[in-house]
């Protein structure tokens, strides 16, 4: 049987170091070993200078990542630069939305992680904090320290879904690298687990065809060995 085709952008990353300031695009191995583990084809995408060009391309998977990455431009949800905003890039952030209109008009599934369930938020009509400390209540620490396979923080996740049936628990402890999360919760999608501190760490679609987490699942398949549900959970529902 073919395996299906996972495709993910890839997006353009400038080394801030002036004596080799050349951009690139790049995507971490661990997007690629993890779609490999959950039986799928990763197929990467570049980000090109026009954001319909990328189409043909869209057209050949089956379903997609949304991979971890930079924050997103706030001009997307109607705000402006706060200091704290980390980089952003605004044609990874537009390959981004063309690819979820695409899934959403064939219907096809996203598996979103960390800045993924950001930008899937904004493309769906939600906002974000750009920064963790503006929200009202306290953050716990969210920008480990330790190792990016080492589960940090607490998640309790909504026992009614699709989210919990795919890890098969309610609790579980994640790695976190983020300093944003998510506002104002898309129409689309619900919020359906949290840590102690109120901070959404992942959402849905009603149907489960989208599954946003806002840790890094790709570095947890030695240490949380259930992470790797989600990967096979995508690639189940691109071959039907
Ligand atoms: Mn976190």
């Amino acid at each position: 049987m073919k395996k299906p085709l996972i495709g993910l952008i890839l997006p353009a990353y400038t080394n801030p170091n002036p004596e080799c300031s050349h951009t690139r695009q790049l995507i971490s191995t661990a997007y690629i070993r993890a779609i490999e583990a959950g039986g799928g084809t990763p197929l990467a995408i570049p980000s090109l200078r026009c954001a319909e060009d990328i189409d043909p391309l869209l057209n050949l998977c089956d379903g997609f990542l949304l991979p971890g990455g930079i924050d997103v431009d706030p001009r997307l949800y109607g705000e402006n630069p706060h200091a704290l905003l980390d980089c952003v890039n605004l044609a990874t952030d537009q390959a981004e939305i063309r690819l979820i209109s695409h899934a959403k008009t064939c219907g096809k599934p996203i598996l979103a992680i960390c800045r993924g369930i950001q930008i899937l938020n904004v493309a769906l009509g939600g906002t974000l904090y750009q920064d963790l400390s503006l929200r009202d209540t306290k953050p716990m620490l969210h920008s480990q320290n330790q190792s990016r396979d080492y589960p940090i923080h607490q998640v309790t996740i909504e026992q009614d879904s699709h989210l919990a049936s795919i890890l098969r628990t309610t609790q579980t402890y994640t790695n976190s690298l983020h300093h944003q999360c998510i506002k104002d919760c898309a129409p689309e999608l619900r919020v359906v687990a949290t840590t102690t501190d109120g901070v959404p760490e992942a959402a849905e679609s009603t149907d489960g065809r989208w599954i946003a987490v806002q840790w890094h699942p790709e570095e947890l398949l030695q240490t949380v060995p259930c992470m790797v549900g989600l990967f096979e959970d995508l690639v189940r529902k691109a071959s039907v």
